[in-house]
């Protein structure tokens, strides 16, 4: 557990459950897609392994919880983690246009993200892997992609 984890883990609860009754505060998922993404240029995936709250509230609380088993076989081929990229941001943009560019409606539909994929990441943290989510998380391909290319 790293002393920047336990500083940014709080982001999260703040979101998932602070975010349904203030929407607004689905824009701190906005702002940290984009320090991800403009950290990664730089430093690969670092942010998933020091920085991001939902990476660390899975490596302090979800390894306990952890079968440990191994993640499953197909989050480890690109071409999955790539369809599953596509359909992840097919549907957030679906939902943002539906959104009619009203400010808390967009706040929402980030803080409901940010629900739906916790929920996932835990439910793989028990049956698997406590990090399994993090395998095939479009953040995470993002980053490992631009990454490489600025290596
Ligand atoms: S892969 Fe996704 S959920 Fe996991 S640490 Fe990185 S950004 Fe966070």
């Amino acid at each position: 557990m790293k002393k920047t984890q336990l500083i940014m883990i709080w982001l999260l609860p703040l979101i998932v459950i602070g975010g349904v009754f203030a929407p607004e505060l689905g824009y701190l998922v906005l702002a940290m897609m984009a320090a991800l993404l403009a950290m990664s240029i730089f430093k690969g995936r670092y942010w998933c392994w020091n920085l991001c709250p939902r990476g660390a509230f899975l490596d302090i609380a979800m390894s306990k919880m952890s079968r440990k088993n191994p993640a499953p076989k197909i989050f480890t081929k690109l071409w999955f983690r790539w369809t599953l990229f596509v359909l992840f941001m097919s549907f957030l943009v679906w939902r943002l246009v539906k959104s009619g560019a009203n400010i808390i409606s967009i706040g929402a539909v980030f803080v409901s993200m940010c629900i739906i994929t916790t929920v996932i990441s835990v439910v793989l943290a028990v049956l698997t892997k406590h990090r399994a989510w993090c395998v095939v998380c479009p953040m995470g391909l993002m980053q490992e992609t631009i990454g490489k290319k600025h290596k």
